[in-house]
Parts: C-alpha cells; sequence; structure tokens
C-alpha cells in the first residue's frame, strides 16, 4: 500500500443495509477520491438478535427452525459462497441442540454467521453495480484477538502485517475488499466475537491497522446528540468531537459507538466520521481536539445501586481503596463509578451484582470495623465534554441537591442522584449546558 493515498474504511451498520442502492452510490462517492476503498460489514438489521435467540434456547429445534428461514430471507439471491454460509448457519444450530452445555467458542462461531453472509451478500450486491468487490472473512484474514470469547479485543501488533498484506493485495489488484465487522481469530485459532456493535470496533481497528486517512462509521439514521432524544426534546447533532470527548460518550454508556471504537483510531491519529446515510448532513466527525471548540454531551446510566461504606479513620488506612476494589475485582463485580471522601465510599453497581458485592466486602467490614449502607437505587447523570469543570459555577443547585456523590475530571463530571429523579435532572443540566450555553 506503500505509493498510493492512504485507504478508506466505509463501515456500513446493519439498519444501512437495508438500502443497498444507497450504499452502492456511498462506495461509488468514495471510489471518486481515488484512494483504495476498504468496506466493513455489519449483519443486516435483526439477524445478530435471531441467531442470540437460537442461543437463548440452544435445545428448540422449532425455534431454531424460525431463527433459520429469517436468516434466509434476510438474505435475498446470495452467491454460491453465501449459500455455503446459510448452511453452516444450519449446522451449527444443530450442533447446538446437541451440546449439553455452554459452549462460548461455538456461540461465537454462530454469531459471526451473520457477518459472514452480510458481506457475501453485499459483495455479489456491489458486483452487479460493476464494483469489483470481493468478500473477506476477517478471521481468515487474521485479525487476532484474544480469548475472551464474546467480548474480545483485538491484538494489533499480532494482526497488523497479515491485516496489510491481504488487503494490500486485494487493493493492489483493483478489488474492494468487503470485510467481516464483529469479530476475528482468538489466540486459541477460534472465532471470537468482540460484543454488541462490535463493527465498528472492528472498522476502526482496521482502518488504524492499515493506516487509513479516515473511517466513516455510516448509521441509516443514528447521529451523535447532545442527550437521548426521547429524554431531552432538543438534543442537536455535535458536528465535532475529540477522540477524548467520544470515548468518555461511549465508555458512559452512549449507545451510538462501542467503547472500544475510539482508542485505536486515536493512537494512529485516523479521523473518524460517524454520519447518517440517509440524511448526509448529520455527521460527527471524531479528530484531535481544536482549541475554542466547545461540546457539551449528556448521557444517563440507570437503573444503578449505590452503596456506602463507612471507614472510621479512613484517612488512616491508606490501602482501603486498592483492598475494596481489588475485593470487588477478585469477585466478579464491576465498578461503575466511585465516589470518596476521607472514611466514605461510594460504590456504584449494577443492581445484580449487590449482593455479590457485599458479601465481598465483608473481611473489610470485620477488620477494619467500616459499615455498609444502602443499597440506594441511583441514576448517574454525566455531563461530558472538553473542559467541563469550567462549568460547574453553572451547575443548578436543585440538580444536586440530595445527590448521593459527584465527581468531577476535565472530561466528564458525574452526579448520582435519587433513581426517579434522574431524567429531571438530565433535562435540567441540558439547558443550561447546551441549550443556554449555545453561541
Ligand atoms: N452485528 C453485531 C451486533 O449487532 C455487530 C454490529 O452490528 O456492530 O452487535
Ligand atoms: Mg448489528
Amino acid at each position: 500500500m506503500a505509493r498510493s493515498p492512504p485507504p478508506i474504511v466505509l463501515k456500513f451498520g446493519g439498519a444501512s443495509l437495508t438500502d443497498p442502492a444507497r450504499v452502492v452510490s456511498d462506495v461509488r462517492s468514495a471510489l471518486a477520491e481515488r484512494a483504495p476503498v476498504v468496506v466493513v460489514a455489519s449483519a443486516r438489521e435483526g439477524v445478530t438478535d435471531l441467531l442470540l435467540e437460537a442461543l437463548a434456547h440452544p435445545r428448540s429445534a422449532a425455534i431454531h427452525r424460525r431463527v433459520f428461514d429469517e436468516v434466509r430471507r434476510a438474505h435475498p439471491h446470495l452467491p454460491p459462497s453465501g449459500r455455503r454460509t446459510l448452511s453452516r448457519v444450519r449446522q451449527l444450530l444443530t450442533q447446538l441442540e446437541g451440546s449439553s452445555r455452554r459452549d462460548a467458542p461455538l456461540a461465537d462461531r454462530l454469531l459471526s454467521q451473520g457477518e459472514r453472509l452480510a458481506v457475501h451478500w453485499l459483495s455479489s450486491e456491489l458486483r452487479q453495480h460493476g464494483i469489483p468487490a470481493v468478500p473477506v472473512e476477517s478471521d481468515h484474514l487474521g485479525l487476532i484477538t484474544d480469548n475472551t470469547y464474546g467480548a474480545s479485543c483485538i491484538l494489533f501488533d499480532r494482526s497488523r502485517t497479515a491485516v496489510r498484506r491481504g488487503l494490500g493485495r486485494l487493493l493492489a489488484r483493483g478489488n474492494l475488499p468487503v470485510v467481516t465487522g464483529y469479530f476475528g481469530r482468538s489466540l486459541e485459532g477460534r472465532v471470537a466475537t468482540l460484543g454488541r456493535g462490535g463493527s465498528d470496533y472492528a472498522a476502526a481497528a482496521i482502518g488504524a491497522l492499515i493506516g487509513a486517512s479516515r473511517v466513516e462509521l455510516v448509521k441509516r439514521h443514528v447521529a451523535v446528540l447532545s442527550a437521548d432524544p426521547s429524554e431531552v426534546s432538543d438534543a442537536r447533532p455535535i458536528p465535532e468531537l475529540s477522540y477524548e470527548e467520544a470515548e468518555e460518550l461511549a465508555q458512559f454508556g452512549a449507545r451510538v459507538l462501542h467503547p472500544l471504537t475510539i482508542e485505536p483510531a486515536r493512537a494512529q491519529s485516523v479521523v473518524l466520521r460517524v454520519r447518517s446515510l440517509e440524511d448526509p448532513s448529520v455527521v460527527t466527525t471524531i479528530a484531535p481536539a481544536r482549541a475554542g471548540r466547545r461540546n457539551r454531551a449528556l448521557t444517563m446510566l440507570r437503573p444503578l445501586r449505590l452503596l456506602r461504606l463507612r471507614v472510621p479513620g479512613g484517612r488512616q488506612r491508606p490501602g482501603i481503596v486498592a483492598e475494596v476494589s481489588q475485593r470487588l475485582a477478585a469477585a466478579g463485580v464491576n465498578l461503575v463509578q466511585l465516589y470518596t471522601s476521607s472514611a466514605l465510599l461510594c460504590l456504584v453497581l449494577d443492581p445484580p451484582q449487590v449482593l455479590a458485592a457485599i458479601r465481598a466486602l465483608a473481611p473489610v467490614t470485620r477488620e477494619a470495623a467500616a459499615m455498609v449502607e444502602g443499597p440506594y437505587p441511583v441514576t448517574l447523570v454525566i455531563a461530558i465534554g472538553d473542559g467541563v469543570m469550567e462549568d460547574l459555577g453553572r451547575i443548578p443547585a436543585a440538580a444536586v441537591s440530595g445527590a448521593e456523590g459527584f465527581s468531577a475530571t476535565p472530561r466528564a463530571l458525574s452526579i448520582a442522584v435519587p433513581d426517579r429523579r434522574g431524567p429531571e435532572v438530565l433535562r435540567a443540566l441540558h439547558r443550561t449546558l447546551v441549550t443556554e450555553s449555545a453561541s
């Protein structure tokens, strides 16, 4: 890929694939830029959900039959390679019916078939329009992941040579590679999926691996907004985000982006563009921070539970925070947020993990004479944006009264409020930080 201009990666989400004519014209306009183009595709809309449904009923032949029929109907006019994938789906479903216990690699193999079908189907659509598309399955390509089936991470150093070579060879022949998102090949050589929404992450990773100038994440009509429009009626599109802002937004549960999408792009300075296939004017560019630009986005995480751990003489026990987080981690409890003062640690957890957390903390309560209070139902309201601490003075007193916790970094403010007040606090913060602050 040495002498040609840097490639462009176009990733099409499942919903955007419902409109193949638009996808074709989109690919054509990227090709018109005279840079090499690589397409990454998700499964067609609803297909991953169907495969998950089959997995949720591992022994129900009746459900499997329906799932299979619906998956087949979602991929009309499959070329022979795609029809082979379809028979693989049937085989895997039969295998699932006969397997006695949950088999994570088998589940991931089944889940990966949605993207495989999509690339065979999409390549043949593109070829019918004169675009020399070639389907590429990312495990065969050599996109290597760790062995965490269902939520694996891409291993860049292990993947770089094979991915560059494989895609480079196709591009050099004038082909347009159409690569599966969502999964790779684990270190053990098995299929490993990247978690829901993982095709964005795969696309950003492939872009970073091949030195793309930009990765476009094309969604049917989803935009990156200042808040969830079902909660905040005057939520507005955000045209530009820094990598760091986008990362906070993705990690704090804005469902538009998979949380691991940003880092590979940031590390290689690949520009990400999230855009709507239906409305080309809706674009969010994710790129290095620029001076003088002010963005604010609000998100809400719920339902959550807060436990207060009171540690008498907490300041005199320097290892206490480490001890608490290690004990929680050892019990498999994910700490969503931690607010601390000298004698109070406020732990925010997912509701199903509360009991495990209380059990894991029992030795601390014995040895340090600490006390656990709660659980209290809370919602986290989070304001994100570079320099957001400048807005501390604008937070209305009513929003924080009765709050159970508050924390601030230069990029995010988080407030834990009693659960039912979440939406009202979200709207109040949106009004002062977004609507009334727009210049
Ligand atoms: N098809 C997978 C999912 O729905 C991956 C993706 O769409 O990004 O989670
Ligand atoms: Mg999908």
